[in-house]
């Protein structure tokens, strides 16, 4: 079990990892597309940005370039006005005008710092050099081929660009005619070499060059460049070229190294090249220059766009990085701040659910407090009274604002026992107060006495700290009183049961003895009347009974004056079949008179009960006395008293029935009530000495009203072991 929950991939684990990644690879694409266009954006503002530095440059380039070629363009004029150079023309082979002519260009020459002055003549031969001291042999000597000097030969300014053949040295020719009057009598050539503008563009960083007509390099910021070809030539130009020796002899041309790329419509273009052995990439813008037919080429560095597109992507994906995390960082520290406001929200709620059960608590606890009965006073250590409830106040008599605050004596210590107050309230006050509680008697304030228990408990604030002394005051005046009267009613009792027992037993007495009065009063008249009657025999028997009657009210004196002693009957195993038919022999004067019969049922081997015979005899004379009282509004034929004596497995019984009036319910709870009767005459005693006399044997009484009429009382009685 144990293993297969472990074996139970988590949640966040069930996805493959590629899957969970690749949620991220549609944001890093469009991510990465949005950079390129961005990146792509930046480079091609840096592009337009780089050629419209090209233009600007073009501002200081093409005047540069102007201002070197200009510079010197009217020298040659200035030199061709010189009448001199008229002299020496018209009579070239004048030495003496030689040795004047040469010195002076020389001196001119390097006055102008310029590479060479020349006077040719009209046919393009050499008539006077500035370097006639160092010029080398085959220097040519005649210059008719040339385009400048055919320019200037026809009376206009002629300019071109060419390498000397003999000192290789390139520079830009300058040529004026020599006029006198309309006729060009020579021409004054001045060759000015353009180094500084090539080694200033060589600062630049970038290649610059300048092509002529036919795309041929001849001044460039790499000198390897130079003379290469910047288009492809055709074998007439190169075979042209290379008669005129314009860039000297045996120049091949090669193309020049770099790669184009042009785009349409743009203007500038891009170009690839090998410089200093790394291979770069540029910008490339073409400016004509009209007036000499040439084109400058310039030249930027691509890198720097480049630059400018990484550096830009870079900045934008910090930049992002920087949004990416401050989101991030706002997205957590808002989770921070909404776990913490929930968290507040949670502790706030509990705090409100607290508070409410707090406040229920405190309103049952209220309730209970103030629903007790039981009066609760708080005191601190002192004995100040720091809490009541309303049942402290109830018992007192005081309200809580009255007995807050107050130090012993309390106002309802009662008078009478301030000392015992006293001696309590320090007891209690030291914690020796009792466990049982302590009883005392208060003084309420309308003036009556208030009894109460007074329990005490020690009074612990929540740290556990010992803050006073907790009373329960239960208020014991009605339960005092209740006592009392107990008291009072148990002294009385006592009084009335002595007085109801002598009149009892006086009662019982008269009770018993009145019976064999009766019985010798009736015997005595009979026997009075036997007498007069002169019938011995009848006398006798009459006499006998009275003697018996005599016998029995005696034994019956010394029955109660026995129980009167608390003397125990004396019991003796007796047979009830012959306790009834003594009753019945006893009885037999008084059936006579009332004219009612005795119906008697004996059960076969009934056994002995330990009994008093004569208090047996008693209570059965008693039954069945009253059963013929009951039936004296009964007619005579049915005035029967039926007496049956039987048992069961642990008791015997005697039942007497009669058909007299019944035991009315109303009654029947009080018939063995002492004195409780019926009749005019009764003293209500019967009944009540049978039962105490049955249950002097351990046995019982028990009465009921038969459904055919009349009463059935039944005498139980253990059967003897
Ligand atoms: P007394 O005979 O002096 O009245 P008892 O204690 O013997 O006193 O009887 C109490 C009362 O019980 C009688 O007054 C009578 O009302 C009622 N009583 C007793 N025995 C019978 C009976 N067999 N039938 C009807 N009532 C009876």
């Amino acid at each position: 079990m144990t293993e297969a929950q472990d074996s139970l991939p988590q949640p966040h684990s069930r996805q493959p990892p590629w899957r969970r990644g690749a949620r991220w690879l549609l944001p890093l694409a469009v991510w990465m597309a949005l950079m390129a266009a961005y990146g792509e954006w930046v480079y091609r503002r840096a592009v337009t940005n780089q050629v419209a530095d090209m233009h600007r440059n073009l501002e200081v380039l093409l005047p540069a370039l102007e201002s070197a070629i200009t510079r010197y363009q009217d020298f040659p004029y200035a030199v061709a006005r010189d009448r001199l150079a008229w002299d020496f023309l018209a009579d070239p082979h004048n030495l003496h005008m030689q040795d004047k002519f040469d010195p002076y260009l020389q001196d001119v020459n390097r006055r102008l710092a310029t590479e060479l002055l020349m006077l040719l003549d009209v046919r393009g031969q050499v008539v006077s050099s500035s370097d006639w001291q160092t010029r080398k042999a085959d220097a040519p000597e005649n210059y008719a081929d040339r385009p400048e000097f055919k320019q200037a030969r026809a009376g206009r300014l002629g300019l071109d660009y060419a390498v000397d053949e003999s000192t290789g040295l390139a520079g830009l020719r300058i040529a004026h005619p020599v006029q006198n009057g309309d006729t060009v009598i020579g021409v004054m050539v001045l060759t000015v070499r353009l180094d500084a503008v090539q080694d200033a563009w060589r600062l630049r960083g970038a290649p610059v060059v300048l092509t002529d007509n036919r795309g041929i390099v001849f001044l460039s910021s790499q000198p390897d460049w130079l003379y290469t070809a910047t288009r492809p030539l055709n074998p007439d130009a190169i075979q042209q070229l290379a008669a005129s020796r314009k860039y000297g002899r045996d120049r091949a041309f090669a193309p020049i190294p770099w790669k184009l790329s042009r785009q349409n419509g743009d203007e500038h273009y891009q170009l690839s090249a090998r410089i200093e052995g790394a291979q770069r990439d540029f910008l490339a813008l073409d400016s004509r220059l009209d007036a000499w037919d040439w084109t400058l080429t310039q030249t930027s560095d691509l890198a720097f766009a480049r630059r400018t597109r990484w550096s830009a992507i870079a900045f934008a994906t910090l930049a992002c990085g920087f949004v990416l995390f401050g989101a991030l960082y706002l997205r957590q520290r808002e989770k921070r701040f909404s776990e913490l406001r929930a968290a507040r929200q949670q502790l706030e709620q509990r705090v409100r659910e607290r508070t409410k059960d707090l406040e229920d608590e405190v309103s049952f606890r209220k309730a209970m407090e103030d629903s007790l009965l039981v009066g609760v006073r708080a005191r601190d250590l002192e004995g100040h009274i720091i809490y009541v409830n309303p049942a402290m106040c109830e018992i007192t008599g005081y309200r809580a604002d009255e007995l807050l605050g107050r130090l012993p004596p309390y106002p309802y210590w009662h008078p009478d026992e301030t000392e015992k107050s006293w001696a309590d309230n320090n007891a209690a006050l030291s914690g020796r107060a009792m466990l049982t509680g302590t009883e005392s008697r208060f003084r309420h304030r309308d003036g009556h006495d208030v009894f109460c228990m007074i329990y005490t408990a020690p009074l612990v604030d929540a740290a556990g700290t010992h803050k006073g002394w907790l009373n329960s005051v239960v208020d014991i005046t009605a339960q005092k009183r209740a006592e009392e009267q107990q008291r009072l009613h148990v002294e009385q009792m006592q009084r009335t049961g002595r007085l109801a027992s002598l009149g009892e037993m006086a009662s019982t007495l008269a009770h018993e003895i009145n019976q064999p009065l009766m019985a010798m009063a009736s015997f005595a008249s009979a026997a009075r009347i036997y007498c007069e009657q002169n019938k011995p025999t009848l006398l006798i028997e009459n006499l006998d009974a009275i003697k018996d009657q005599a016998l029995r009210a005696r034994g019956i004196i010394d029955r109660i004056r026995m129980t009167a002693r608390q003397q125990t009957p004396g019991l003796q195993p007796c047979n009830l079949q012959e306790v009834v038919v003594n009753v019945l022999a006893l009885l037999r004067f008084d059936l006579r008179q009332r004219k009612a019969r005795v119906v008697t049922h004996y059960a076969n081997h009934l056994p002995s009960v330990n009994a008093d015979r004569v208090l047996l005899e008693q209570v059965v004379m008693n039954l069945v006395v009253n059963g013929l009282q009951a039936m004296q509004a009964t007619p005579a034929q049915r005035r029967v008293v039926d007496i049956r004596v039987g048992f069961d497995a642990t008791q015997a019984f005697i039942r007497v029935a009669d058909n007299g009036t019944g035991i009315a319910p109303e009654i029947a709870g009080q018939l063995f009530q002492a004195f409780f009767t019926t009749k005019l005459d009764g003293l209500g005693l019967g009944l009540k000495i049978c039962r105490t006399i049955l249950e002097g044997h351990g046995g019982r009484l028990e009465f009921e009203n038969s459904p055919q009429g009349g009463a059935v009382f039944t005498i139980f009685l253990p059967i003897a072991i």
